[in-house]
């Protein structure tokens, strides 16, 4: 069997990579330092799947851990995850984000580079295209960022831009993420973010349950069709098949620098996804229009073109989907 390690394989994203990766017949090794995710998650993987992912707990910027683990098996790529996310905790603490994502990627490279292991799927995001020119998003749109978590994903998505031309043989996927949202149908795994959410379909989801009362909506003066900000939220399930074509891409490859959306080229508002989940839960979801929160962009979406052309992907689900199976997630 082909094993892949996944870094942050236990958290949102990397838990549902994980089981489209064993569904698809792959060895998965997760290593994750559980610093936003829990060990639970592996029983809920095995759950779903049938096999219990391989793991390791420990830090991406551990160099002698890396190289005992690159030596103890065959691996044949990486999918790398691990990293924090919080765009407004990264203005509070950059130094955290700088040693996390990018000295991190740099200690995991290192490793990779050593042990000769030289296919990389990479976490980037469409935070990379700054404030849109033009939608829809195409990948050669201008990169820009405004606060330390997008430059974090600036520097390493140049980093493996350097390292691909520096030396043969490196198979790379820069995979830039929309919005992604949702659950696995199961139930069994989903998003579960740490104290009070910042993205808008988790904290909607908390006050589905009672958790917490209102939505803050910021802003209802943008130019959009309801004022409200739109972006493309992608089925978590979707993005995780997404990555299966990529490996896959990139394992079939001899050397590529592939850089592409990963969306579904459909914008929703605020106002559009807490009526999708109004429906989803039955529940009436209270909220505030409120003033914009600094930094927000008006809109975007992706243009998913790229990624259908050269991974044959493109993501199937509903932002009906996407509720339902946050809610039943959030309700269990
Ligand atoms: P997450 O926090 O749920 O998962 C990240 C995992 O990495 C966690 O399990 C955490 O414990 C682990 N981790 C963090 N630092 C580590 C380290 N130094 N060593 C080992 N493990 C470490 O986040 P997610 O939403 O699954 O995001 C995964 C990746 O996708 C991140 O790189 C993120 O920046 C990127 N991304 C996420 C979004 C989003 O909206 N969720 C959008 C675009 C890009
Ligand atoms: N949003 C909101 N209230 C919230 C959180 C987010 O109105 O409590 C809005 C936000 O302004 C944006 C959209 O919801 O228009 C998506 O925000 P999120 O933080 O989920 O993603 P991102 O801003 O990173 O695209």
């Amino acid at each position: 069997m082909t094993t892949i390690l996944v870094t942050g394989g236990t958290g949102f994203i990397g838990s549902h990579t994980t089981v489209a990766l064993q569904q698809a017949g792959y060895h998965v090794l997760i290593l994750d330092n559980l610093s936003n995710s829990s060990v639970q998650v592996l029983d809920a993987i095995a759950t779903i799947t049938g096999t219990r992912p391989e793991f390791i707990q420990g830090d991406i910027r551990d160099a002698a851990l890396l190289d005992s683990l690159f030596a103890a098996q065959p691996v044949s790529a990486v999918l790398h995850f691990a990293g924090l996310k919080a765009v407004g905790e990264s203005v509070a603490m950059p130094l955290a984000y700088y040693d996390n994502n990018v000295h991190g990627s740099v200690q995991l490279l290192q490793a990779m580079q050593r042990a000769q292991v030289r296919t990389l799927v990479f976490s980037s995001s469409a935070t990379v295209y700054g404030d849109p020119q033009a939608l829809p998003l195409t990948e050669d749109h201008p990169r820009s960022a405004t606060n330390p978590y997008g430059h974090t994903k600036l520097v390493v998505e140049d980093i493996l831009e350097n390292l691909h031309a520096s030396e043969a043989g490196w198979r790379i996927a820069r995979l830039r993420y929309f919005n992604p949202v949702g659950a696995h149908p199961s139930g069994l795994i989903g998003e579960a973010p740490q104290g009070v959410p910042n993205n808008l379909m988790p904290y909607v989801a908390q006050v589905a349950t009672g958790q917490r009362e209102r939505v803050q909506v910021f802003g209802n003066d943008y130019n959009t069709p309801d004022g409200t900000g739109v972006r493309d939220y992608i089925h978590v399930t979707d993005l995780a098949d997404g990555h299966v074509h990529a490996l896959q891409y990139c394992l079939q490859a001899r050397q590529d620098l592939l850089t592409v959306n990963l969306g579904t080229g459909v914008g929703y508002s605020v106002l559009d996804m807490i009526r999708a989940f109004e429906q989803a839960s039955g529940k009436t979801i209270a909220y505030d229009i409120v003033g914009r929160r600094t930094g927000d962009i008006a809109a975007c979406w992706a243009d998913t073109e790229l990624a259908y052309e050269k991974l044959g992907w493109r993501a199937r689900k509903t932002i009906q989907d996407m509720c339902d199976d946050a809610w039943r997630w959030e309700s269990k």
